[in-house]
């Protein structure tokens, strides 16, 4: 007997899958469905950049290579026969909801979070107050951000919020052009960074040490710097031993222990100090007269019963000159693609998209931004499940147009410049090559112009 998958998707009419966004959980997804044996597979994975990897490129930290040598396995499944990557094509613009849908069987939606959320107090679009997300997108040399003009010249820097998106942007606000050399940032943030004045970065939280987000080996980080001190409040780490004892998790715990040991170290007098505070939260960015920052009033919070902050009002300013809130990412919407607007979301149930057959999503965009990359594997696995599910059970709407030769021409009909796997190759060779004679793990191309006219060159070079 054959299942309706068998009678419908063989190896010379494969279920055709179009994953639009290359992140980690697009490049999960697509991994997944190369591992399922029920169902001949072929996957086109999509970016509106030239380059895949998305927020293991564009959001982990310069300083984290080892968290980026995930892209190994990334090449491997990209590499796949069964698949393609086509970068540089905006969905929605150079392939339209309804042509997606004409040409594949199945579409997975795994574009992230891509924008961020804003903290709702006076001043927060003065000169030198931005969220963490832009910061990051600008080291990083996200090509959304390159040309950004970013003005380091605060010596006060306040970073809001206090999860490992926070202590990233601390961290390499404060460490020396020496530690940085070291990792792939951006020349353009490396320069700047270099002449950067700041002295004093407070990370803020709005609640105690239990609460905060981040992890201790990112905490670790601040008392391992060259050139930074980690400077602590005792009173604001302090917690009742019937508070602790209700503690079950083992990070918190442990961050605790780190907090502690920073609270009890006598500063060793480096150029630079992080304040990690508790219990305060941002009122009101302050204007200096002339539009830009000129401090944040914070103010003093205590727990109520339900570990909520409550304000006391008990207030403080803090010197700064650059605010950066680091409060969460929040997705975007696709056009024609349902969206909650509120939770940032696809909405969808165990990566379904509501009322849509024949449409998934997985990663940020399916449950917002929480969990660290590998998280993103897992989520990938399961929305996966569902759809060769549904694909056995002869669910899926089938496509009108379902060849890679009719994606193609309709793109090269539309002047879609897409960028293949094998170029995103050759410009990872070239920036590795750039970063070896400068001394550096990495040199990345950011501008997009750049990475299409690499090619270019590329393309002449080997016609001789
Ligand atoms: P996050 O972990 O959710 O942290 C957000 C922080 O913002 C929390 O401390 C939160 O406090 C605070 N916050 C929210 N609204 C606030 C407000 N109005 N005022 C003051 N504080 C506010 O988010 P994230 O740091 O952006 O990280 C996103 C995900 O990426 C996380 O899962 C993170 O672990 C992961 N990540 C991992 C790494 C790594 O593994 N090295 C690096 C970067 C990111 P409350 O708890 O009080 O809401």
């Amino acid at each position: 007997m054959t299942t309706p998958s068998q009678q419908h998707f063989t190896p010379e009419r494969p279920l055709r899958v179009a994953v639009i966004g290359s992140g980690p959980s697009g490049v999960f997804a697509t991994e997944a469905l190369l591992k399922q044996a029920e169902v001949p597979v072929q996957v086109d994975v999509f970016d509106r950049l030239p380059t895949p990897y998305g927020l293991v490129r564009y959001g982990v930290a310069p300083d984290h290579l080892t968290i980026k040598s995930v892209t190994k396995g990334f090449e491997k499944t990209l590499s796949d026969p069964r698949v393609r990557f086509l970068g540089n094509v905006e969905f929605g613009t150079d392939l339209t909801y309804d042509e997606a849908r004409a040409h594949y069987d199945a579409l997975i939606y795994t574009v992230g979070a891509s924008s961020d959320r804003r903290l709702g107090i006076p001043g927060e679009d003065l000169k030198g107050s931005m969220s963490a997300t832009e910061f990051v997108a600008w080291y990083n040399g996200h090509p959304d951000a390159a040309a950004r003009e970013m003005v380091l010249n605060a010596t006060g820097v306040a970073v809001v919020g206090v999860g490992n998106v926070a202590l990233d942007v601390s961290r390499i606000l404060v460490k020396t052009v020496e530690e940085l050399q070291g990792s792939d940032i951006a020349a353009h943030a490396l320069t700047a960074l270099e002449q950067s004045p700041v002295q004093d970065v407070w990370v803020l939280g709005r609640r105690g040490p239990l609460q905060a987000k981040f992890t201790t080996k990112e905490l670790r980080e601040f008392g391992e710097l060259s050139g930074a001190d980690p400077i602590v409040k005792p009173e604001e780490i302090a917690v009742s031993e019937a508070e602790e004892a209700q503690v079950s998790d083992n990070v918190v715990k442990k961050n605790l222990e780190v907090l502690r040991d920073f609270a009890g170290r006598t500063p060793g007098g480096k150029p630079r100090r992080i304040h990690l505070r508790f219990l305060v939260s941002p009122v009101e960015i302050l204007d200096d007269g002339q539009g830009n920052v000129g401090g944040l009033k914070v103010e003093k919070n205590r727990l109520d019963e339900n570990g909520n902050a409550v304000g006391t009002g008990e207030y403080e300013t803090l010197p700064v000159q650059m605010v950066l809130r680091s409060v969460g990412y929040k997705g975007v919407g696709l056009p024609g693609v349902p969206f909650d607007e509120k939770r940032g979301v696809i909405p969808n149930t165990e990566g379904r998209v509501e009322g849509r057959a024949g449409e998934y999503t997985a990663g940020w965009i399916k449950r917002g931004p929480s969990g660290v990359i590998g998280t993103n594997r897992k989520d990938a696995v399961d929305t996966v499940a569902h759809l060769i599910k549904d694909a056995q059970a002869g669910t899926l709407p089938t496509a009108g147009q379902p060849t890679r030769a009719a994606v193609d021409a309709l793109l090269k009909s539309r002047g879609v410049d897409v960028y293949s796997f094998e170029d995103w190759q050759t410009l990872d060779a070239h920036e590795l090559a750039q970063g070896q004679a400068q001394g550096r793990p990495r040199a990345k191309v950011v501008h997009k112009h750049e990475m299409l006219s690499h090619r270019r060159k590329e393309m002449q070079r080997a016609e001789g």
